[in-house]
């Protein structure tokens, strides 16, 4: 039999050539196999590893299987059990049975052909319960993500609608700054409900493994102050310092996305720090590539959290008040830094910030004359 997770199965029997016969026969179909002898073993097994199956004797030396399993069913409520029985006691196996976690019943000796079928009818029930749990939980999860993909979608379009029927309407009487402050607001909000659009675009793509990327060579100071200049003119409540010019080399990478991976990264940076810090962008050269960081003086993330970040729609506690989000940009950037063949982590200490850094592969004029899409 072929399981994609090894069903793990504990053997209870006093009998010892038995219990080693049985091992080796279902050791042998794939299953992983624990054996003890008598209660004290079997409740140390179960203490130390998480069992699906246990297979045990109904007569034990030191206790009956039943009254065995109910001391088990409390160190390990999830296992299930299959209980053997000699004819003489089968009247109390029937009874057993009808207990909760005891699923079947086999009489001694064993019908090995059986019992094989026996244990395969009740993991696959038991994974099939398993997939049913996550399936649900998926299904959760989908309900969760729509919920809170409208919510970031309706509220710059609430926005956007707001103001441009004021300004329809009101038009007569609004003065020429109201009316550029009303058509400011429904500006900004449209850039954001289109970067949102971009990304989740761009998260589709990869996940469908189609990103394709118009490398050409490009100054990465140029591409800096752009997109840092786009995130001011958002918000202007941060000292923004940049620190890419001077001697770098030439990255090789799509302009597009490499502007939305410094989007992304600058718009974290000023989301998760308070007005008034500065936010710092700089770049190295390290032997065939440019090490380009955005550091911040915000809440910084925990080390245990880190890893996780990079996964989609993944947002931590450490959110501050007005604060939204759906945790889709650092999942875009992690993968359109791997389109480039990069790298992307982040460096954090407590709550002094955080700086997160990428890499791109320096562009070497022996490689060709123009962009390369690919
Ligand atoms: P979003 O900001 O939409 O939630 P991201 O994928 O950009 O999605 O970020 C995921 C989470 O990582 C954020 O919710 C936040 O908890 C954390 N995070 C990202 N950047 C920073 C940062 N510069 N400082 C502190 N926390 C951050």
């Amino acid at each position: 039999m072929r399981m994609e997770t090894q069903v793990r199965v504990l053997i209870i029997d006093d009998d010892v050539d038995l219990a080693s016969n049985l091992r080796d026969i279902l050791e042998g179909e794939g299953y992983a196999v624990s054996v003890a002898h008598d209660a004290q073993s079997a409740l140390t097994l179960c203490d130390e590893n998480t069992f699906d199956l246990g297979i045990v004797d109904i007569k034990l030396p030191d206790v009956t299987g039943v009254k065995l399993i109910d001391r088990l069913t409390e160190v390990s409520p999830h296992t299930e059990y299959i209980i053997m029985t000699g004819y003489a006691s089968l009247d109390s196996a029937i009874e057993a049975v009808k207990q909760k976690r005891i699923v079947a019943y086999e009489t001694k000796p064993l019908d090995m052909v059986r019992f094989l079928s026996l244990i395969e009818q009740v993991t696959k029930r038991r994974q099939a319960e398993e997939d049913l749990v996550a399936l649900r939980k998926l299904d959760q999860l989908k309900d969760e993500f729509m919920s809170l993909i409208s919510h970031e979608l309706r509220s710059p379009l609430t926005v956007i609608m707001g103001a441009v029927n004021t300004a329809l309407t009101e038009y007569t009487r609004l003065s020429e700054q109201e009316m550029r402050q009303l058509l400011s607001d429904a500006s900004y909000e449209a850039e954001v409900l289109s970067h949102l659009l971009g990304d989740l675009l761009e998260l589709a793509r990869a996940q469908a493994g189609q990103i394709s990327l118009y490398e050409e060579p490009l100054d990465i100071d140029e591409v800096v102050r752009d997109t840092v200049a786009k995130i001011k003119r958002q918000s202007n409540a941060h000292h923004f310092m940049v620190r890419t010019g001077g001697k770098l080399p030439l990255v090789k990478a799509d302009r597009l996305r490499l502007e939305r991976i410094l989007y992304n990264l600058l718009d974290n940076a000023v989301k998760y720090s308070p007005a008034g810090g500065d936010v710092k962008v700089f770049a190295r050269e390290d032997g065939d590539c440019l090490v380009i960081g955005v550091s911040d003086q915000g809440i910084g993330i925990p080390l245990e959290d880190q890893q996780r970040l990079f996964e989609p729609f993944q947002r931590l506690g450490n959110k501050l008040e007005g604060v939204s989000g759906i945790g889709l940009g650092l999942v875009v950037c992690q993968r359109l830094v791997q389109a480039h063949g990069g790298r992307i982590w982040v460096e954090s200490a407590g709550k002094q910030g955080s700086t997160f850094y990428f890499t791109l592969p320096v562009f070497r004029e022996t490689e060709c004359d123009g962009p390369q899409v690919r």
